[in-house]
């Protein structure tokens, strides 16, 4: 049994966050662990309050697992200050620990800041250069790139920019550009696209923590980068496709359609 780990905030309505990691991790028949750094008062209205853990219980967690438990891949979502960043980035380079998928989480859909803006470059600085693969929306490229993405050269450029930070492979998700979605993954030498259909539903809480846990999840089943990346499409395609209502706000999507 794969062994996959999430490093990330705690969702009380169950759609986003640690929960969406375990519901994405359990779909992949692999076996899932969490480190919580965060827990969220939310719902599908929004998010009503954050509490940070303290850093040292953070990494304590992390520790309990790495020094036990030979982890295949790691995902890492709401990490929300700079201090949260620093100690996850060492403690993981301390344990050497392979297979790391970044979401850089920094704004919820709801538009709650889950990442304070100055720690937009701890991230850079300290988080990507040990990161496998860095999954952004074309926001959280566009911060982090210092781009104003338009079009599709601009996310190529982007891809450019934050592979330039250290991170082995940049993901950019494009579906908040105009027409069909595309997403471009870049290696450092060559660009793959991966054309997707826009699925239309009010309920896509969760997507980006979801799409994430896939490519970790894939990858700890020795999948390649490109496979990984593919594989996680088609699911989170098939999540959002069978999406449901619940509460009156933003719904889930299907972890188990
Ligand atoms: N809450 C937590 C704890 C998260 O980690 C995230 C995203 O990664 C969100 C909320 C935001 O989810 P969404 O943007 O899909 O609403």
């Amino acid at each position: 049994m794969k062994k996959v780990l999430t490093i990330a905030g705690s969702d009380s309505s169950g759609g986003a966050g640690i929960q969406a990691d375990i519901k994405t991790f359990s779909a992949h028949l692999v076996y899932g662990m969490s480190v919580i750094t965060s827990v969220t008062a939310q719902n599908t209205k929004g998010v009503l309050a954050a509490f940070d853990l303290p850093k040292e219980f953070i990494e304590m967690q992390i520790r309990a697992i790495y020094e036990d438990i030979d982890v295949d891949a790691v995902k890492i979502g709401m990490l929300s200050s700079s201090e949260i960043i620093k100690t996850v980035a060492k403690a993981l380079t301390y344990y050497n620990a392979k297979n790391i998928v970044l979401d850089p989480v920094m704004v919820s859909k709801s538009g709650f800041k889950l990442l304070k803006d100055e720690a937009i470059s701890t991230l850079v600085e300290d988080l990507i250069p040990i990161c496998t693969i860095i999954t952004p929306n074309i926001d959280e490229a566009s911060l982090m790139a210092g781009i104003k993405i338009k079009n599709i050269e601009d996310v190529e450029r982007a891809c450019q920019r934050i592979y330039e930070f250290g991170a082995e492979n940049v993901l950019i998700k494009g579906g908040h550009l105009d027409g069909e979605p595309i997403d471009v993954l870049y290696d450092g030498k060559d660009f793959t696209y991966f054309k997707g259909k826009r699925i239309i539903s009010k309920n896509t809480h969760g997507t980006g923590c979801t799409l994430s846990s896939a490519i970790a999840c894939n990858l700890a089943l020795s999948y390649s980068i490109v496979d990984a990346v593919k594989r996680s499409k088609e699911y989170i395609q098939g999540a959002i496709e069978n999406s449901f209502s619940i509460g009156y706000g933003v719904g889930p999507i299907d972890h188990f359609f």
